[in-house]
């Protein structure tokens, strides 16, 4: 199978630097066709995602992890996306129950080794499972968000399931959002009114204060070493070196050999 590096992409991510984040959407579309998806763990940011998929008429379907302790409110919030803006998001799984995860190993999430663990297992095993019916994701991180994120790449190569992550929000500053949010009247997450300004399984988002970081609520109990589930590429992993296999022809089209699609 042929090889795409991170180094292959960064002619292409300059040129993207410039392009807003409809334009990348539709892009994504015209290259990936069928064999892209986006990934939305129903926050603001995906919900963004969510909207603008769904005002363009991209077709582009969503993928949900429902780890099985998610707050009612975010999956109220994935319901309102599929009835209002019609989008279609697919719920995936893990193999699982929490009941099941904990008779057989314990309570992970208590551990920093063992909330690895926990998140490979619902999080990360499932996007696995479904990886290999597509060439590309479409994430929702934003450099505003900082830490290993404020350096994050429009294109970077997933190397847990060989695929592209596009982030058509990276540049999109916190005001930018906000004002994108309020213009459109964005269906979010309500959680986000009430002190979760993240959002993820029940067992390990809290509140966070008001001078708190934006991610303080996340892993609280563990302390601040274990600050993300390893979903996401720009998370876990970096450098021109890392490489994927993907098909020469979405290679082609990825890189701009075969098409007269540009933007
Ligand atoms: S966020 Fe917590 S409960 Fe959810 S998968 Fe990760 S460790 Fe498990």
């Amino acid at each position: 199978m042929p090889k795409l590096t991170q180094a292959d992409l960064i002619d292409l991510n300059q040129t993207f630097e410039a392009r807003s984040p409809q334009e990348l959407l539709a892009w994504s579309k015209e290259v990936f066709g069928d064999k892209l998806a986006a990934i939305s763990a129903m926050q603001q940011a995906g919900c963004v995602v969510c909207h603008m998929i769904s005002t363009a008429k991209l077709n582009i379907p969503v993928l949900f992890v429902d780890t099985g302790v998610m707050f009612q409110e975010t999956l109220d919030t994935r319901d309102r996306i599929i009835k209002e803006y019609g989008v279609d998001i697919i719920t995936l799984q893990p193999k699982l129950t929490m009941a099941e995860q904990t008779a057989k190993h314990g309570i992970l999430y208590l551990t920093v080794e063992g909330q690895k663990e926990c998140c490979h297992m619902r999080k990360v095993e499932p996007m696995n499972e479904v990886a290999g019916q597509y060439h590309a994701f479409i994430g929702s991180l934003r450099r505003g968000e900082g830490g290993k994120r404020s350096l994050c790449p429009v294109l970077q190569v997933d190397t847990e399931n060989s695929t592209i992550r596009i982030n058509p929000l990276a540049m999109m500053t916190d005001e930018q959002m906000d004002a994108y949010v309020a213009e459109h009247n964005v269906i979010l997450n309500p959680l986000h009114q009430q002190g979760y300004p993240t959002v993820g399984c029940n067992r390990c988002t809290t509140p966070v204060m008001p001078n708190e970081p934006k991610r303080a609520g996340r892993w609280r109990h563990l302390g601040p070493w274990a600050v993300y589930c390893g979903i996401n590429p720009a998370d876990r992993e970096a450098g021109a070196k890392q490489v994927i296999d993907l098909p020469q022809d979405v290679i082609d089209r990825l890189l701009g050999r075969e098409t007269d699609f540009a933007i």
